[in-house]
């Protein structure tokens, strides 16, 4: 299975900005002696910048995607977007759940869970984002925490969950610097693995990214992880190059 290396781009972008940096990875992937033969690659914009990546990258490797998505499938639920109008700017995946959702608006694992259905509904891979925070990881919380958020999902998907993406994104790594250990990520994917592997015989085929801080110098150790299957990347992704060399790091 390739490895998988997803782009948030997060409230970041301008038009001339987003052409730029998608022109320069397209560049690179096409300079590159073999270009990321193991990554398949996507990048997350902000919705309204979903046609323009359409555009830029109908015709290249690189897939794209929305970095939320609607637990509703239509109707008065203003400044909403729809997993159906994703679908009409073929948007191959829906990160759902990110910390950032959870944390400031309040996204609950019931909520994460119906829009992952939703997503699914309407042909949209969605990235499901697990991960716990500082505090429950020091007070020896992290695996009853994930294993509470991913069960969600489970539960509302059924036999659909080897359709998912899984990204484990331990909160205190996001945007700060600190990345988890390969050791310390990897015995939480391995957690993931057995509760998938619970759910589906075919819980193999299930994408569980790492998220947090992964960059150029750190990417290779953590995807060598056996349970590591690629990675969500915030700040690198604003880097054509930074992002380019997390994806040839995928062996
Ligand atoms: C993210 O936003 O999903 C993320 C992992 O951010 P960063 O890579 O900047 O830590």
């Amino acid at each position: 299975m390739n490895k998988l290396i997803v782009g948030n781009w997060k409230m970041n972008g301008s038009l001339a900005g987003n052409e730029s940096l998608v022109r320069t990875m397209l560049d690179g992937l096409a300079a590159a002696p073999a270009p990321a033969p193991h990554a398949d690659l996507a990048l997350c914009a902000p919705a309204v910048y979903l046609a323009q990546l359409q555009g830029l990258l109908k015709a290249s490797p690189i897939a794209w995607g929305a970095q939320d998505v609607s637990a509703h499938e239509q109707g008065a639920y203003t400044g909403e977007v729809a997993a159906g109008m994703l679908k009409d700017f073929a948007c191959r995946y829906a990160i759902v759940g990110h910390s950032e959702r959870r944390q400031y608006h309040g996204e609950t694992d019931d909520t994460v869970a119906t829009k992952a259905q939703r997503a699914l509904a309407a042909g949209v891979t969605p990235i499901v984002c697990v991960g716990e925070t500082l505090t429950q990881r020091e007070t020896g919380q992290t695996e009853s925490v994930v294993k509470r958020q991913l069960a969600a999902v489970i539960h509302t998907v059924g036999h659909c969950i080897t359709e998912i993406v899984v990204a484990y994104e331990p909160v205190w790594a996001i945007g700060t610097g600190k990345t988890a250990t390969p050791e310390m990520a990897q015995e939480v994917h391995a957690v993931l693995r057995a509760q998938l592997a619970a759910a589906s015989t075919h819980a193999k085929r299930v994408h569980i990214l790492y998220g947090g801080s992964m960059n150029g110098a750190n990417a290779a150790s953590l995807l060598a992880q056996p349970d590591i299957d690629g990675g969500l990347i915030g700040g690198a992704s604003l880097k054509a190059v930074d992002f380019l060399q997390i994806a040839a790091a995928a062996r």
